[in-house]
């Protein structure tokens, strides 16, 4: 089994480790395992937020929208491409998840009239549903739910439940609770031989796992900024067209910034060519400043030297639960196969919120999602083997203890 030092060599051969000091660790004894839910704040990103606040906004005042912050959204869009096997003028960067979902889907089912079912799964975001069925009611249909098992879920049941009724399958490509990976290749194949569109929401999968959206022939997609990509609370979120499919569809929120020529203030709304017109309002340029150097250090870290290391990471974690965890009375909520799973592992047990809230107090920081799962994040940037190595020994020590069992189980309002 794996021992303290065995992790500590791996940290010393790991060739991303000088990325853990390109990001601010105000207690550097605090092990942070929720870089899934908000990543770390990166040192640069102080910096720069400054500079736009302050020669920017300050100095440059309304000038630095033509000098700087006009071109910005497309710079930053052409560093996170690639992180997603998509072109640069094919992402945009905008909004919140939830928002670019509900204007993709609304395009999607515009353009798929007469069909107005939207196919998703049991293990989606709850967001995405809410959101995916207010779309699907205003079109007249509904949605349709896959019962999955969320550690398994069955590509073949997706597909299965395909007809010529569905106009959009929609799906998280990594589960937020389980890391369960799904074959984005095969769904997509199997969407469109159904003349259905695929809406993918890369949340968990961007910035830990590459994700190829050209290769694998999705239509659609969406993700956030600030989980693995670092880019700060609330930072703008991104959507993907492929391209051959951006004529042909037109969103609900129609604004200036998505206008063809938007500077000319003409009353009638002519969508903007290209990706911009799925563009809707003024971009927040001092989050979106966050957004992009956190993409940065992601896109000079590099996708592939992130997932292997993230492989190893949740790896080590499911190896050190089996060893340690497994007589107290936890089940694994993940996939085993490392292959089949994001880059955060879930640990189900009965008394999950207490757990968490000792693995808190004991300087460890997971999340908790109800009912029983408590989620260690591995964010290959920062985490290092010996954080998950110290993380698990003092969870073992708070079965062994049952101090767990001094804390309340009523949830309070975040967890
Ligand atoms: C975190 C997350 C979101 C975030 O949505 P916002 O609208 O940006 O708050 C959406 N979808 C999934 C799958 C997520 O994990």
């Amino acid at each position: 089994m794996f021992t303290r030092q065995q992790a500590a060599a791996l940290d010393e051969a790991d060739s991303l480790a000088g990325f853990r000091e390109r990001f601010v660790h105000t207690d550097p004894e605090l092990i942070y395992l929720d870089g899934n839910s908000l990543g770390r704040l990166p040192r640069e990103t102080i910096d720069r937020i400054q500079a736009a606040t302050v020669e920017e906004w300050g100095g440059g005042l309304v000038g630095s929208w033509r000098t700087t912050w006009m071109s910005r959204p497309a710079e930053i869009a052409a560093e996170l491409a690639p992180l997603i096997g998509a072109d640069p003028d094919e992402v945009l960067l905008t909004d919140q998840t939830s928002v670019n979902l509900y204007k993709l889907a609304v395009a999607a089912l515009t353009y798929q009239v007469p069909r107005s079912t939207v196919l998703t799964d049991s293990g989606n975001f709850p967001s995405d549903v809410y959101v995916l069925s207010g779309v699907a009611a205003r079109a007249g249909g509904s949605v349709r739910m896959v019962d999955v098992d969320p550690v398994a879920p069955s590509t073949k049941a997706i597909e299965a439940a395909l007809d010529a009724q569905v106009g959009l399958v929609s799906l998280s490509h990594v589960n937020f609770k389980s890391g369960a990976l799904l074959d984005m290749r095969s769904i997509n194949r199997a969407a469109q031989s159904a003349a259905a569109l695929t809406l993918w929401d890369l949340s968990h999968s961007v910035g830990a796992v590459p994700v190829d959206l050209h290769g694998t022939g999705a239509d659609l997609a969406v993700g956030c900024t600030y989980k693995y990509l670092n880019g700060g609370p609330g930072a703008p979120a991104f959507l993907y067209v492929r391209r051959g499919l951006q004529h042909d569809l037109t969103q609900p929120i129609q604004g200036w910034w998505g206008q063809d020529r938007m500077f000319d203030f003409r009353l009638e709304y002519r969508p903007a060519a290209g990706i911009a017109r799925f563009a809707t309002g003024t971009i927040p340029i001092l989050s979106l400043t966050g957004a992009g150097t956190g993409i940065g250090i992601t896109a000079e870290a590099g996708i592939s030297a992130i997932r292997t290391k993230g492989v190893a990471l949740t790896s080590m974690i499911v190896d050190l639960f089996d060893a340690h965890l497994l007589e107290f009375g936890f089940a694994l909520g993940s996939p085993r196969d490392a292959e089949l799973r994001g880059s955060h592992v879930s640990l189900r047990h009965p008394d999950g919120y207490r757990i968490a809230q000792a693995m808190i107090d004991d300087g460890v920081v997971p999340d908790f999602r109800a009912p029983d799962v408590v989620r260690l994040g591995a964010a290959p940037l920062y985490t290092r083997f010996v954080d998950v190595w110290d993380a698990i020994d003092r969870l073992r020590d708070i079965m062994e203890s049952g101090r767990f069992r001094d804390y309340s189980d009523q949830r309070s309002g975040v967890t």
